[in-house]
């Protein structure tokens, strides 16, 4: 079957499909460690259920505004105003199926063939496939460990040109945990200052924050805000993967364009995740903090392992929850007679002999690296960290 030309350039998600390996293998009976997809492994929270259990009786069952019901982006305008010191207005953002639709519909509602959009490595992996998918060229300015993944505003400024749209600002970041200071994004904001582009601000973790506080760009430099995309959802914070809630705040005519790209495509958000959506944001936030304090417990035990571990290094993240292992040491070692060259070689090993389900890290970006998210309980780590501890005495060195 011929498909079209612009699918050649995509991949699939490395993430959804290795923890789809990682479920179907666990779906055989087979006891699979899963630290691939970053999936708060917590409930989401009872008052937000019943939300949807009473829409649902009370035939809240129809179709929405597109952009979202009016009530639902109030109350996003506010939180942006009370958590992010940002203020939008109800006409500046629209609901949609999650935070991936929201870049999606970003990328779609901007870009021509050939504009660039800049991307820090490493990245979250659908960022580049995104911006192929409408046409776009990804322009991926590398950033270093050793300055704790901080962009070079040197970099970005050789990497602007006249056809860069965008630039994706992540921060806490997937898959490094990253968060970045005020001295960052100041020095982010000086280098695109002059330059007519569009801020992405991805804020999908914002509240999984271990140290430090959280920033947008727009609180550092209020006179880029009406350049600012800020792009958020309910997935990470509220523990709602399945209820697909994302939301994006940003320039009238962007918003507009973005709404016209979802008119023509999926519609409104689900009406019944929308009820939810709506009683998570107006409700209390102690369960994001009992979720917090018990993924801060995790990583602590979780990295410390993987130190303890002759060949992996991990730096601690400050904020969102995968531990970013550089396994760069255990390359060049040999497995069952084959010299593992790359993380994906390593990664496989891991998976098909030693049932621990972890990203590699080249389509982040970061060959040499394998990301492991601690969103599960202790004891699953704690058997991840040992199965880990097997793989590597199991090396041969060559
Ligand atoms: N941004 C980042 C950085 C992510 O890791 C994810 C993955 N969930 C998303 C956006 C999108 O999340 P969702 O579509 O579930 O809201
Ligand atoms: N964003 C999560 C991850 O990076 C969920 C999977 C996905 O949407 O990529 O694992």
């Amino acid at each position: 079957m011929k498909l079209a030309r612009r699918l050649q350039a995509i991949k699939p998600s490395a993430t959804l499909a290795l923890n789809a390996r990682a479920k179907a293998l666990a779906a055989k009976g087979e006891d699979v460690v899963v630290l691939a997809a970053g999936e708060p492994d917590f409930d989401t929270p009872e008052f937000v259920k019943q939300a949807a259990i009473d829409a649902l009786r009370s035939g809240f069952t129809k179709y929405t505004a597109t952009a979202g019901m009016p009530e639902l982006r109030e109350a996003v305008c506010r939180k942006l105003e009370k958590d992010n010191a940002l203020k939008f207005t109800p006409d500046q953002v629209v609901v949609t199926a999650g935070g991936k639709q929201s870049l999606y519909n970003a990328f779609q509602a901007l870009l021509d063939d050939g504009d660039e959009v800049l991307i820090f490595s490493p990245y979250w992996v659908s960022y580049p496939d995104m911006v192929h998918l409408a046409g776009g060229t990804p322009v991926i300015v590398p950033t270093r460990e050793e300055d704790g993944y901080a962009p070079d505003p040197e970099a970005i400024r050789k990497a602007l040109t006249p056809r860069t749209r965008a630039i994706v600002l992540n921060s806490p970041a997937n898959p490094t945990g990253a968060v970045y200071s005020r001295a960052t994004l100041e020095g982010i904001a000086a280098a695109v200052r002059d330059h007519d582009c569009i801020l992405i601000t991805d804020d999908m973790y914002e509240k999984l924050l271990y140290t430090g506080e959280f920033l947008n760009i727009g609180n550092v430099a209020p006179d880029l805000v009406p350049r600012l995309l800020v792009s958020n959802g309910l997935s990470k914070s509220y523990a709602m993967t399945g209820w697909r809630l994302g939301y994006a705040a940003g320039p009238k005519a962007l918003i507009s364009g973005m709404q016209l790209v979802q008119d023509q495509s999926t519609s409104n958000a689900s009406s019944i995740t929308q009820k939810a959506a709506l009683a998570a944001l107006n409700g209390p936030s102690d369960t994001i903090t009992a979720m917090v304090n018990e993924y801060r417990e995790r990583r602590d035990l979780f990295v410390a392992g993987l130190n303890a571990i002759d060949g992996i290094r991990c730096r601690l993240p400050e904020g969102a929850f995968y531990a970013m292992a550089d396994v760069r040491a255990l390359l060049g070692r040999s497995y069952k007679g084959t010299v593992l060259t790359t993380s994906l070689q390593l990664s496989e090993a891991l998976l098909n002999d030693f049932l621990v389900a972890a990203v590699p890290g080249d389509p982040f970006g970061a060959p040499g690296y394998i990301r492991m998210s601690f969103v599960t309980s202790r004891e699953v780590l704690q058997k991840g960290l040992k199965r880990l501890r097997d793989f590597v005495a199991a090396l041969q060195s060559v």
